[in-house]
């Protein structure tokens, strides 16, 4: 029979194995600070005594990824790929800035969603991340980098919203105070719109951040690009966001890759505007990645100014993002794929 990974369980889970080992209660929080302090090893949990620990030990074991390459193409960006127990690869990124390390993650091996910009999808999906694999991703990184990481988004391969269930097991993971700690205001969920989850996740009422992949706010471009476009149109996805802001009252994010001649003019930018004006919002504008599987070329310097530029004369806060790492082909899924066409 196959252990099960300690790596990944919440304080419930814990608490049941602990009752069934006859343990008072709070051994079941000394378990649960070993396993987020990241130790590889049962018999490394001090407190704990020796015949517990080999009751323990009968069924349990902690699993922890394993470093399959490490690219560093400068001292503010670390890209790892990781192997997961069952030889799939993922890929995770931290960022050093000045305000601390923030870590992308992936809650998925691959992805569905299909946009055709998007290098994570080329292959599909291969199966969900478990909580433990999404939380190990951190916990690995904090050890490579040798620091905390501050800041977590769920923007590596994956929809966050298609594993909603072990996405949400996460969060409040690292959010616990005794484990990583980590504030839910410094947490970011991306996802390319799947409107019915929007709407649970707003029921929820946390305090993450919530990130929107729009790349169009025309109905036929943006099916075009995105087919979950052709699932929910924009009025639906705008009516979710909007639930979301009123019920958690926190600011959304909408993410928009600039593409050359597909969603970069100076029509679509006023669109944009339109749709987005009044809403308690931020449009973060991305340079796309050009990726090697698809034709798509990134935006000219001067529309993505002018995209910007139309976007704030309609009082919408618009930034644009900062291209750390896509020197190396690994900015948003490329150093997976990469890996695996070697
Ligand atoms: N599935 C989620 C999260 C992963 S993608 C989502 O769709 O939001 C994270 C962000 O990177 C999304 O905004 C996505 O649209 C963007 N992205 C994907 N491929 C990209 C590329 N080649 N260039 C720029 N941004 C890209």
């Amino acid at each position: 029979m196959q252990k099960r990974n300690l790596v990944g369980l919440d304080l419930n889970d814990l608490n049941y194995i602990i009752r069934n080992l006859n343990q008072p209660n709070y051994r079941a929080k000394q378990l649960f600070q070993w396993i987020y302090k990241g130790i590889y090893n049962i018999d490394e949990m001090q407190n704990i005594p020796k015949n517990i620990r080999e009751k323990i030990k009968n069924n349990f074991e902690i699993y922890r990824l394993r470093v399959v390459k490490k690219h560093q193409d400068s001292e503010k960006t670390i890209k790892i790929l990781f192997a997961l127990q069952d030889n799939n690869i993922i890929e995770s990124v931290a960022m050093k800035y000045d305000y601390g390390n923030t870590i992308c993650i992936s809650t998925q091996v691959g992805c569905n969603m299909g946009c055709k910009f998007c290098a994570s999808t080329v292959d599909g999906k291969i199966r969900n991340l478990t909580a433990g694999e999404m939380i190990d991703q951190i916990l690995k990184m904090q050890e490579i980098i040798e620091g905390r990481i501050s800041n977590v988004v769920l923007m590596g391969s994956g929809e966050p919203l298609d594993n909603f269930t072990e996405v949400l097991k996460f969060i409040k993971l690292v959010n616990h105070p005794l484990s990583l700690n980590i504030g839910q205001r410094h947490i970011t969920l991306s996802t390319c719109g799947i409107v019915p989850k929007i709407y649970e996740l707003a029921n929820y009422n946390l305090q993450i951040n919530l990130s929107i992949s729009l790349h169009s706010v025309n109905e036929s471009k943006r099916k075009e690009i995105m087919p979950i476009g052709n699932k929910y149109n924009i009025r639906e996805l705008m009516d979710a966001c909007t639930y979301y802001i009123n019920k958690t009252n926190r600011r959304i994010t909408f993410e928009y890759a600039l593409i050359k001649g597909e969603n970069d003019t100076e029509k679509d930018a006023i669109e944009t505007g339109k749709l987005l004006s009044g809403i308690l919002c931020h449009v973060n504008l991305i340079p796309i990645n050009p990726i090697k599987e698809k034709n798509y070329e990134k935006a000219h310097e001067r529309s993505i100014l002018l995209f910007k530029e139309k976007l704030e004369a309609f009082g919408i806060p618009t930034t644009i993002r900062k291209e750390m790492g896509s020197s190396i082909n690994a900015a948003c899924g490329q150093l997976r794929i990469g890996y695996l066409d070697l």
